[in-house]
């Protein structure tokens, strides 16, 4: 299969890293247990101006810094075995070196990687098969489209739910989807 992967809140955790240097930026001390919206920024009341400058200033050491979630990456390891896997992420171009850099840091392999902001038409493109994503309005769109996705479950994607949604709260049920919609494709 070919499989779409996301990156922030999928493969690591970028709340952690997102408010330790928010927390820096603001002087204000949000914990996760705040974070209740995909959109993080905006617990801190920011306007676009201000919040381009800290994701500016930040961007670099937030992603540098990011911790994978458990088990993601002896699973990738295991899935890149027998998969195509591709790391689609919204993140600007402008941190792809630094992303790239701790893909390897963390020894994930992986068969491309892409920086887009629409993924459902990158995912059609590419003839991906099943995309992994923690945000709520990327499994909407796909559901829409009757397009396979993985939910990766989130406090602020509890309520996200459809026919080809898929949810998992950790990579080993990840792996169990991955595995159903393997025997599914095989079947048609
Ligand atoms: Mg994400």
């Amino acid at each position: 299969m070919h499989i779409g992967i996301d990156l922030d809140n999928t493969i690591l955790d970028a709340t952690s890293a997102h408010l330790h240097y928010y927390n820096i930026a603001s002087g204000l001390s949000f914990t996760p247990d705040d974070v209740n919206d995909f959109y993080l920024y905006r617990l801190y009341g920011w306007n676009q101006d201000e919040i381009d400058a800290v994701y500016i200033k930040y961007g670099h050491d937030i992603h540098w810094n990011s911790s994978p979630l458990p088990m993601a990456v002896d699973i990738l390891q295991e899935l890149y075995g027998r998969h195509q896997l591709s790391i689609i992420t919204a993140r600007p171009p402008c941190f792809r070196e630094v992303t790239m850099d701790w893909l390897k840091r963390h020894d994930i392999s992986y068969h491309h990687i892409a920086f887009v902001e629409n993924k459902l038409q990158a995912c059609m493109d590419a003839k991906v098969d099943v995309m992994i994503d923690d945000g709520p309005h990327y499994a909407e769109q796909f559901g829409r489209a009757n397009r396979p996705v993985i939910l990766y479950e989130q406090p602020y994607n509890l309520s996200v739910a459809g026919d080809r949604i898929y949810r998992a709260a950790n990579w080993m049920e990840v792996r169990k989807h991955i595995d159903c919609l393997e025997t599914q494709l095989n079947l048609v």
